[in-house]
């Protein structure tokens, strides 16, 4: 086994604490990462208030950008040194019709999760990325452009990719309107990958102080959504829009600035929701949702976002400063998403 500095939270309601876990030997077809920096996701704050002992320890942390340390005997595809990314799944079957499809993070079998998960082969639970290294399956590691700031580049491997899926599914390029609900982590991303793709862009929120901050990141137009006339005249004119509120809130609003034939797509965990189905009816339009990515829409989104120059507006802090990232991103205090720098472990 290979002994790694990491935070971890021992039981529900503990604070993460600075210990020492045990990540696996390299197998054949896996890479250790010397993990630099890793996003901090709402999903972290999730992992560690569930109230499930079962759960835990946690090591939160699954959007991570590192180097190359190790690699095992047959791995092809990387090489000690390398700018490297992963995201939140770190296994999955590769044999139903899903992972064939490569949407890997809608397998079958379910996939391998890359904390709070069960790994495939010994059955161990997976430790995040708030370490100082992380053993996956080469599969599941991608290359990252190196001509991007490292911790601006850790957000896109879960917020980036979660906005990139749906804006790729539904063809977003020059002469699409789409429309983005919420500009925190995820949404902020999807405004500027909607703009680089040539859309016309427009930022919905209930913020009016968040007009000239969405307007810098890309947004050719600002509805405040509480804004009934606002909204009226917007009406039927977006052919995608991406919702990346998580909170319960009514879709019924955003469905109605939907084009014919257009979409809304749904990114938060809304649970049941109520639709009158007229509303989907005039417009012939769609309800849809999407979470994650898979493989080849992760090197994807990396590759353009090297082409393009984009990485996520994030506040960089040492990871000994791990619970202020928690505690301030539990009241949303962040513009866009955190990062924390785990140069400072050994
Ligand atoms: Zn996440
Ligand atoms: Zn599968």
């Amino acid at each position: 086994m290979r002994s790694t500095t990491a935070y971890q939270a021992t039981t529900p309601g503990s604070t993460l604490e600075r210990v020492t876990i045990e990540r696996r030997d390299l197998r054949s077809d896996d890479v250790a990462v010397r993990v630099t920096h890793c996003g901090v996701c709402h999903s972290d704050l999730h992992a560690l208030g569930a109230s499930e002992s079962s759960a835990f320890p946690v090591v939160p942390g699954h959007e991570f950008v590192g180097e190359v340390t190790a690699i095992g005997a047959a791995v092809t595809a990387f090489a000690v040194g390398d700018p490297v990314a992963v995201g939140n799944i770190v296994d999955s079957c590769g044999s139903c019709p899903m992972c064939r499809a490569g949407q890997e993070n809608f397998c079958q079998k379910f996939p391998t999760l890359t904390y709070g998960g069960r790994d495939r082969l010994d059955g161990t639970l997976t430790h995040g990325a708030y370490a100082a290294e992380y053993v996956v399956r080469d599969r599941f590691v991608y290359h990252r452009p190196p001509g991007l700031d490292p911790a601006a580049v850790a957000p896109l491997m879960c917020a980036g990719i979660t906005v990139w899926e749906p804006l790729r599914r539904w063809q977003v390029g020059p002469g699409t309107r789409v429309g983005v609900v919420g500009l925190g982590g995820l949404g902020h991303l999807a405004v500027k990958l909607a703009h680089a793709l040539g859309a016309e862009v427009t930022v919905f929120t209930t913020s009016p102080s968040k007009s000239e901050d969405a307007r810098e990141l890309g947004a050719h137009h600002v509805v405040v959504s509480t804004d009934e006339a606002a909204m009226a005249a917007v009406a039927n004119s977006h052919d995608l829009v991406i919702d990346t509120v998580s909170a319960a809130h009514d879709l019924t609003p955003y469905l109605a600035t939907v084009a014919l034939d257009g979409t809304l797509c749904s990114l938060g965990h809304l649970g049941t929701v109520t639709i009158e189905t007229t509303a989907l009816l005039v417009g012939r339009k769609s309800l849809s949702s999407a979470g994650s990515g898979g493989r080849p829409a992760t090197q994807d989104l990396l590759d353009f976002c090297g082409r393009h120059g984009i990485t996520a507006d994030v506040e960089v802090l040492p990871s000994s400063a791990v619970a202020t990232a928690l505690d301030r991103l539990a009241r949303n205090d962040v513009r866009y998403r955190f990062v924390l720098d785990l140069t400072d472990l050994s």
